[in-house]
């Protein structure tokens, strides 16, 4: 069961220090680890190209398996109390953070991000979101156990009603690169926490904080076969053979819409229960009265961190008419200054943003920062990078304004009053996530609550408090998640009608 090194990436120690650590990916099923199997494809380190392990992919069989296995052990996991509960996913969080070096070079070995990123966000807040859930199960046992009503039963008799809740099942739960241990584990801590067992499938880009994940639960020692791991690709593969398994009773999954649809097409086959975490093209809306440093320094936090793939980084960005050449100017100069930035997941990945980069000039479009490859003049040059991009001069309906990039690039564009402004903000498919920058206290109010989005920030940008309702509205997303909102779509509250 053992954590294997495979290889460091090769070249100069510059690159060692930035590429991380693999370990080996495997399926873990019923309580075992599980590698073999004919089929297995690369893992590719971002950073330099190399390619430092290979992944094994799940067949129909080993899906299968691992879904019975997760039926199997419901009686006993979805039957144990909250106190057991809430100490399981304590000592994940513990195990997690003995490991946390691990962890880190693992996330960074497969996503090519900056170290202190997965040191500083994404390990942390994985720990974070099993003593989140156990915190939510323990210190507030009414959300798992039940609230009691002396009602009147349509004038028959009395009754006593109450109602418990009830896990869901079996879940299955599918997540994407850009954070994957995070946004993993933001939906396995609730599923347990609710007494579901899981079959997690993590991006086939990042398999490897998963796997460690799997390793951590296993020496915590969960009912065999409550929480299993398949590796594997999406459509046609692992992932549908998961998400369209006639046994799976929920389907928790983030990632882009378009496979939200595709998800939702076959989960309609047997009713499955959906929460969805989908696209953005998030917009960022800064007033003449804002203060102009803040807004320029959070929006280039906000476009440009982990390189534009955050599902919460802003791509559009309206300025008051009177500061929008100010503005322009010093989020250029910002995004030109901008070292030490991550590539992107993979080179198809690159070069769809790339394609973008054509497509926006091709569209009209100003560059003023960015638009091409960076040249290190090291082992980079083979990894995924492009550089920081800054747009202006495009139509609200050229396609660079319309379509999720999930790169670094942003468009600049002016508006004139806060009616324009919101409605700019407004007019997209999508709606997760939005930014706003004033100092006039009452324009905050009134504007943030017009904006079409499931979050809005105010003078800051992905400040998070992990009990508050996340998620998008609009093709950004079905349901909430976050808190007892998690805990809500994990189970479901079942009435029990006694005569008296
Ligand atoms: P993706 O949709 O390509 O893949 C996500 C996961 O779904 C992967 O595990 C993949 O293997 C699987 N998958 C793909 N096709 C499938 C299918 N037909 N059936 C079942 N599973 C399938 O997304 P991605 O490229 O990994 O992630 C980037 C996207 O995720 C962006 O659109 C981004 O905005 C979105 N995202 C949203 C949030 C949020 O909270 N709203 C958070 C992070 C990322």
């Amino acid at each position: 069961m053992a954590t294997a090194t495979v290889t460091a990436a090769k070249g100069s120690a510059m690159a060692r220090s930035v590429v991380g650590k693999a370990v080996r990916p495997a399926h873990y099923v019923a309580g075992e680890f599980r590698s073999v199997g004919a089929a297995r494809f690369p893992l590719v380190n971002p950073v330099d190209g190399a390619v430092v392990g290979e992944v094994p992919e799940a067949d129909r069989e080993t899906v299968d398996a691992a879904v019975a296995a997760a039926r199997a052990a419901l009686a006993a996991w979805g039957g144990s109390s909250v106190e057991v509960r809430a100490a399981a996913l304590r000592r994940i969080a513990d195990g997690v953070e003995a490991r946390f070096d691990e962890f880190v070079d693992a996330e960074v070995a497969d996503t090519g991000k900056p170290r202190d990123l997965a040191a500083s966000v994404d390990i942390p807040r994985a720990i974070g979101n099993f003593r989140a859930y156990a915190d939510l199960l323990y210190g507030r046992p009414e959300r798992a156990h039940s609230t009691a009503v002396p009602g009147w039963s349509g004038g028959t008799g009395q009754a006593l009603n109450y109602s418990v809740r009830r896990p869901l099942g079996v879940v299955a739960i599918v997540s994407p690169w850009n954070l994957p241990l995070l946004l993993l584990t933001w939906k396995v801590a609730p599923a347990l926490a609710a007494g579901n067992t899981v079959v997690a499938k993590p991006s086939e880009e990042t398999p490897s904080t998963a796997t460690l994940l799997a390793e951590v639960i296993h020496e915590v020692g969960l009912p065999v076969g409550t929480f299993n791991l398949i590796h594997g690709h999406g459509a046609g593969a692992a992932g549908e053979f998961l998400t369209a398994h006639p046994d799976v009773d929920a389907i928790a999954f983030t990632g882009e819409s378009a496979t939200g649809t595709a998800i939702m097409r076959v989960a309609a086959e047997h009713i499955t229960p959906v929460s969805f975490e989908l696209g953005g093209k998030n917009p960022a809306i800064v007033f003449a009265d804002a203060d102009f440093e803040q807004a320029v320094a959070g929006t280039l936090r906000s476009a440009f961190t982990h390189s534009g793939q955050i599902c919460l980084c802003t791509e559009r960005v309206y300025v008051e008419r009177s500061i929008h050449a100010d503005f322009v100017a010093e989020l250029g100069r910002g995004a030109r200054a901008l070292t030490g930035y991550g590539p992107m997941i993979s080179a198809a990945h690159r070069d769809k943003v790339l394609s973008y980069y054509r497509l926006a000039v091709e569209e009209g479009a100003t560059v003023v920062a960015g638009g091409g490859v960076p040249a290190f003049g090291d082992e980079r040059d083979r990894g995924f990078h492009v550089e920081p991009t800054v747009l202006t001069g495009l139509s609200q309906g050229a396609r660079t304004v319309r379509e999720e990039v999930f790169g670094p690039i942003c468009h600049v564009a002016p508006f004139d009053t806060e009616d324009e402004a919101v409605a700019l903000a407004n007019d997209s498919p999508y709606g997760l996530a939005a930014t706003v920058w004033t100092r006039d206290l009452s324009r905050a109010h009134r504007v943030a609550p017009r904006v079409a989005a499931g979050i809005v920030w105010v003078n800051c940008w992905n400040l998070r408090d992990l009990r508050t309702p996340f998620g998008g509205i609009k093709a950004s997303g079905i349901g909430r998640e976050g808190g007892e909102y998690s805990l809500d779509f994990f189970s479901e509250p079942v009435n029990i009608c006694i005569a008296i």
